[in-house]
């Protein structure tokens, strides 16, 4: 989920360097009012991805850190190495306003 769109987006990012990618994201993730993307511990690659502005059902709010982890996932491996993976670590739940822990696999 969210690989099409992380495979468009990427194409869009002219860097290769994990903190500038992360940067563009997040650039992205506020430019569309989706909500906010900030690293919650850069020493272990862990972002925190909010989605607060999003007016998501419940039912839509569950596909939406799988859609999240698909994007990132994406978008890191057009950008960096085929080898990352992205994985939720804590998740913030269904409520409006929720940050959900991710954390990047380099290879
Ligand atoms: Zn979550």
């Amino acid at each position: 989920m969210g690989h099409q769109l992380g495979t468009d987006l990427a194409a869009g990012f002219v860097c290769s360097d994990l903190f500038t990618v992360i940067e563009e994201f997040a650039k992205f993730w506020k430019e569309n009012g989706i909500g906010k993307v900030e690293w919650k511990k850069k020493d272990s690659m862990e972002l925190a991805i909010c989605t607060s502005q999003m007016s998501a059902g419940e039912e839509d709010r569950q596909m939406l850190c799988p859609f999240e982890e698909g994007l990132l996932e994406a978008v890191l491996k057009k950008t960096l190495s085929e080898q990352v993976s992205v994985k939720e670590t804590t998740c913030g739940g269904k409520l409006t306003g929720a940050e959900c822990v991710f954390k990047i696999y380099l290879p």
